[in-house]
C-alpha cells in the first residue's frame, strides 16, 4: 500500500502529493486525512495522507515514518475542500490543510490511549503495554503489527480511545477520581480496616453512602469527608479505591448559569423567512438565503428556530459571527436554548479551549457550533445549515493565507450537504444583495421591528455650522442639550467614535511637520497612556516629542479627537455622568470587554463611549439616544467599500437605540451631512442606498459588476519593488483577454511597511477562467526570489481591504 502525502513545505515545487511505502506495521493505522512524518530529503517532516493506494509510478519511493492521528484530522469532506481553497485564493494546498487544524494539535503531539475495559479483559497483545493501568502509550502499541490491529478492534468497538497529549498550557485538563473497588459498598468499614484507621474508615463510608457505585473526584471526597489525600492514597494502596483520571473540558462559560429562555412566538414576518430555510432542509436542498431584516426584527429568532428544525433532523449546525459581536451576550442566547449541544469557538479562548471545542465536535458531542470566521471549518459530517450572521462584515475575509472568505467556504460547504445556507444582515453587502435581486439567492425580507417599534428619529447635524458658530468641542450643541436631558431622566446614552488613542495624530503648527513611522509610510498615533507616539502598523512607538524636530517651535498641537480625549470633554461638560470608555485601551485585557457591558447593562453609568466594537449587538433597553461624533471618518478612506462601511456603520450604531419600550434618538455629527450614505441611513432605507451605490459601482467598475484581484508587492529594495511590479502588469496585458482591465502598478496606498517598500496591481475583470492559473504560474516564477530574497507577492483574490 502506498499513501500519497502532501508535505508541509509552503512552496510551488511542493505543492503536489508525494508517494510513500506504507509499512506492513503501519498498513491498518493509516487513512486518508491523517498526519504523518515521512523522510522529505535529508529531514522527516509532517504531512497530510490524501489518498491510500495500492500502486505507485515510482519504482523508488521511501516508507511512511510514522502515524501522528489515531483518527483523522480532516474528513473527506475537507480534503477537498482544501483543494478548492487553494484553487480558488492562489495558495499551497498544504496552507489550506493547516489552517482547517486546530493550532494546539498542529505539532507533534505525542498520544496516549485510555481504556474503559478491565485490564484482565484485554486483548493479550495489548496487555504488556497497560501494565495494570488503564492508560497505554500509543507510539509503544503501533511499533507491532499484532498490538496495532487489536488496538484497531478495540478503538471501532468503543472500549479505549486515543487522544492528543498536549503539552500543560495548553492539554487537557484531567480530574483525578476515585471508585470503590468491585462495588463493594455498604460493609463494615471500621470492622475490616480496624477502629483505629478513624480517618480511612471515614472517607469510605462517605463514599459508600454517596458514590457507591460510581467515581467521585478526588477533591470532593477531600472537601466533603474531611481527609487528606494521603488517606485516599492510602485506601488506593489496600486495594479498598482504584483510581482513574478522566479529562475534563475547560469550559470557558462554566461560571456562568444559563437560564433556559422562553420561545416566543414568532411574528408573521419572522414566520414568513423561516419557512423556506425549513423548506430546504426538508428537501435536502441547497440553498443561498439572505435575510435581510432591519435592525431588532428579530434575526436571531429566526436563525434559533431552524437551528431547532436541524437538531429535529438529527443534523448539525454552525453559526459564524463577526468576531467583535461573539459577546458573551451573543452566546448566552444560543446557550440558553440548545445548553450543551453548543460549542463556542473564537479567538479569546486559549489554544487549548480551541482544541476542547474542536474536540467536541470531533466526537459528536455538540451539534451546534457558534464562532467566528474559521468555525466554518468545523468539521462536522451531517451539515443541516450555515448561518452567517452580519453577512457582510469583512472580517469574514482572512486577510493572511489563506485569503479565503467564510462565506464563500460556507456556500461550497452547503452545497456539499445539499442544506441551506442562511445568510442574514441588516445592510447586506452590495455583493450579496445583487446577487439575491437575480434570484442566486433567495431573499427573505423583514421590514419591521419586533413588537411593533419604531425605528428612532436620526438627525443630522452639520458640524461646520458648529465651527462657525465658535463651537470647538466634539458635541453639537443639540447633542450635549439632549445629553444632558437623559442624564436627568435616568436614560443611557451610546456614544461613538470611530477612532482611538487621544488623538489621531500630532502636528506643529509652526511648520507642519507631523511625526510619521521610520519604517513604515504612516503617521503616528499619540496615546496619552504614557505619552507616546506609536505606529499601527508595526507597532514602533517613541515618546511625543516637546518641541518640533523640524523648525524647534513649542507649538505641537493635537488632531483628530479620540475616545480619551471626549472622554475628559464629557468630565468637563457633564461632571454628573458616569462613562464607561471601551476601546482597543480598555479592553485588551481577557474578560475586560465583557465586565464593561455588563456594568452598563446593570446601569452602573450613564454613558457608553466606544469605537466600532459597541456597534454591535448590544441590547439594552435603556438605551435612548446615540450619538456618532464624526460620521467622514470612514467616508474619505481610499476604499471603494468606504460609503457602503458608512451606511452599514451609521445603521448598525443607530440600531442600539430604542429597542423597547422607550422611543429612541440618534444624533449623527458630520462635516458632509449631503453625502448619500449619510442622507439614507437617516432614513434607513438600505434599498435607497443600493441603488444609488450601484450606480456607482457601475461608473467605477467595481463589485459586483467586476471581480477585482490584487497584487502586492513588496521588498526593501524600492527600483525592484517598481520593476518586478511593472514586469507583472506587463505580464498580465499580455496573457488576460483584453476585457479586463489592469490597473498600475501604483504605489499602495501604505507606502512602506516595516521598511519594506509596496507596490500594487489591480486587476478587475468578468469573466476570465484562466486567471488562477495565470496567477499560479505567476507565484511558481517568482518562488526562487521570494524564497531566497524575501520578496513578497501577494494575490489577494476579492480583497477586502486596499492598504
Ligand atoms: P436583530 O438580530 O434582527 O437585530 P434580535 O434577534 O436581536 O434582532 O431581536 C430583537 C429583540 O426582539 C430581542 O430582544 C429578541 O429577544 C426580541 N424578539 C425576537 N423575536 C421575537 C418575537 N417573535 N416575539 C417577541 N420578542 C422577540
Ligand atoms: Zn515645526
Ligand atoms: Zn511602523
Amino acid at each position: 500500500m502506498y499513501a500519497k502525502v502532501i508535505v508541509d513545505v509552503a512552496a510551488a515545487r511542493t505543492d503536489k502529493a508525494f508517494d510513500y511505502l506504507i509499512p506492513e506495521e503501519l498498513e491498518e493505522m493509516v487513512h486518508p486525512g491523517m498526519r504523518v512524518m515521512v523522510p522529505f530529503g535529508p529531514r522527516s517532516i509532517q504531512g497530510f495522507v490524501w489518498e491510500v493506494t495500492e500502486h505507485t509510478e515510482l519504482t523508488r519511493v521511501k516508507p511512511v515514518k510514522e502515524v501522528l492521528d489515531p483518527s483523522p484530522v480532516l474528513t473527506g469532506e475537507m480534503l477537498e475542500l482544501g483543494e478548492w481553497i487553494a484553487e480558488e485564493t492562489v495558495c499551497f494546498l498544504i496552507t489550506a490543510y493547516q489552517s482547517m487544524v486546530p493550532s494546539a494539535i498542529r505539532a507533534k503531539p505525542k498520544k496516549i490511549i485510555r481504556s474503559n475495559v478491565e485490564s484482565t479483559n484485554l486483548p493479550e497483545a495489548l496487555k504488556p503495554f497497560f501494565d495494570g493501568k488503564n492508560e497505554a502509550a500509543w507510539d509503544d502499541v503501533v511499533q507491532t503489527k499484532e498490538a496495532a490491529s487489536a488496538l484497531k478492534q478495540m478503538t471501532a468497538d468503543g472500549s479505549v480511545m486515543v487522544d492528543y497529549l498536549l503539552k500543560d498550557k495548553t492539554g487537557k485538563k484531567v480530574t483525578r477520581m476515585v471508585r470503590i473497588e468491585g462495588g463493594k459498598a455498604d460493609e463494615d468499614y471500621s470492622r475490616i480496616l480496624g477502629a483505629k484507621a478513624v480517618k480511612q474508615v471515614q472517607a469510605m463510608n462517605w463514599i459508600s453512602r454517596h458514590y457507591a457505585d460510581k467515581a467521585v473526584p478526588v477533591r470532593e471526597v477531600q472537601e466533603n469527608a474531611r481527609v487528606t489525600s494521603g488517606v485516599l492514597q492510602a485506601l488506593i494502596k489496600k486495594g479498598f479505591l482504584l483510581e482513574e483520571s478522566i479529562e475534563a473540558y475547560r469550559d470557558p462559560y462554566q461560571n456562568r448559569v444559563f437560564t433556559e429562555s422562553e420561545r416566543p412566538s414568532l411574528t408573521k414576518q419572522q414566520e414568513k423567512a423561516l419557512a423556506p430555510v425549513q423548506n430546504a432542509l426538508w428537501k435536502q436542498s441547497y440553498e443561498p438565503c439572505l435575510l435581510h431584516g432591519v435592525t431588532g426584527s428579530g434575526k436571531t429568532e429566526v436563525y434559533l428556530r431552524s437551528i431547532e428544525s436541524v437538531l429535529k433532523e438529527g443534523k448539525e449546525a454552525i453559526v459564524l459571527v463577526p468576531e467583535i459581536s461573539l459577546t458573551p451576550q451573543m452566546v448566552e442566547r444560543f446557550k440558553a436554548r440548545f445548553g450543551s449541544e453548543v460549542a463556542v469557538l473564537h479567538s479569546a479562548l486559549s489554544s487549548g479551549e480551541k482544541y476542547d471545542e474542536w474536540r467536541k465536535i470531533h466526537r459528536r458531542e455538540v451539534k451546534v457550533v457558534v464562532g467566528a470566521r474559521s468555525a466554518v471549518f468545523a468539521p462536522f459530517s451531517n451539515l443541516g445549515l450555515l448561518i452567517i450572521d452580519e453577512e457582510h462584515e469583512g472580517s469574514y475575509k482572512q486577510e493572511d493565507h489563506p485569503r479565503y472568505h467564510a462565506r464563500q467556504v460556507a456556500l461550497w460547504r452547503g452545497r456539499w450537504h445539499s442544506c441551506p445556507v442562511l445568510m442574514g444582515s441588516a445592510t447586506p453587502s452590495l455583493e450579496s444583495y445583487a446577487r439575491a435581486s437575480r434570484n442566486v439567492y433567495r431573499l427573505l425580507e423583514m421590514p419591521k421591528r419586533v413588537n411593533e417599534a419604531v425605528m428612532p428619529e436620526v438627525e443630522v447635524m452639520d458640524m461646520r455650522e458648529e465651527l462657525k458658530k465658535g463651537n470647538r468641542s466634539a458635541f453639537s450643541e443639540q447633542l450635549l442639550e439632549k445629553m444632558q436631558d437623559r442624564l436627568e431622566k435616568k436614560e443611557q446614552i451610546v456614544l461613538f467614535l470611530n477612532r482611538r488613542g487621544y488623538s489621531t495624530f500630532v502636528m506643529c503648527r509652526s511648520c507642519g511637520y507631523t511625526p510619521s513611522c521610520p519604517h513604515c509610510e504612516i503617521t503616528l498615533t499619540y496615546h496619552n497612556t504614557g505619552r507616546r507616539l506609536k505606529c499601527h502598523y508595526c507597532g514602533y512607538g517613541e515618546p511625543l516629542m516637546q518641541t518640533c524636530p523640524d523648525c524647534g517651535s513649542e507649538h505641537i498641537r493635537f488632531f483628530g479627537t479620540g475616545t480619551q480625549k471626549v472622554e475628559e470633554e464629557i468630565t468637563r461638560l457633564l461632571p454628573e455622568a458616569d462613562v464607561i470608555r471601551m476601546d482597543v485601551d480598555t479592553t485588551s485585557r481577557k474578560g475586560s470587554h465583557e465586565k464593561l457591558l455588563d456594568s452598563f447593562r446593570k446601569g452602573e453609568a450613564d454613558i457608553l463611549l466606544g469605537t466600532q466594537m459597541i456597534a454591535k449587538g448590544l441590547d439594552f433597553p435603556k438605551i435612548t439616544l446615540v450619538g456618532v461624533l464624526a460620521a467622514d471618518t470612514m467616508l474619505h478612506l481610499p476604499d471603494f467599500r468606504a460609503p457602503e462601511r458608512t451606511f452599514q456603520l451609521l445603521t448598525q450604531v443607530s440600531g442600539r437605540a430604542g429597542r423597547d419600550k422607550l422611543p429612541g434618538e440618534v444624533i449623527v455629527q458630520t462635516y458632509t451631512p449631503e453625502h448619500y450614505s449619510i442622507q439614507h441611513a437617516k432614513w434607513h432605507d438600505f434599498h435607497a442606498f443600493a441603488r444609488e451605490e450601484m450606480v456607482q459601482r457601475k461608473r467605477g467598475g467595481y463589485p459586483p459588476y467586476f471581480y477585482l484581484t490584487l497584487i502586492t508587492i513588496a521588498h526593501e529594495d524600492a527600483a525592484k519593488v517598481m520593476k518586478t511590479a511593472a514586469r507583472i502588469a506587463d505580464l498580465l496585458r499580455k496573457q488576460l483577454s483584453p476585457e479586463a482591465r489592469i490597473l498600475g502598478p501604483t504605489v499602495s496606498p501604505i507606502a512602506r511597511i516595516k521598511d519594506r517598500y509596496r507596490y500594487q496591481c489591480m486587476i478587475k475583470y468578468k469573466n476570465e477562467p484562466e486567471l488562477i492559473r495565470i496567477l499560479n504560474d505567476l507565484n511558481a516564477q517568482y518562488q526562487k526570489e521570494m524564497a531566497e530574497e524575501n520578496l513578497t507577492i501577494s494575490i489577494d483574490m476579492e480583497p477586502q481591504m486596499f492598504m
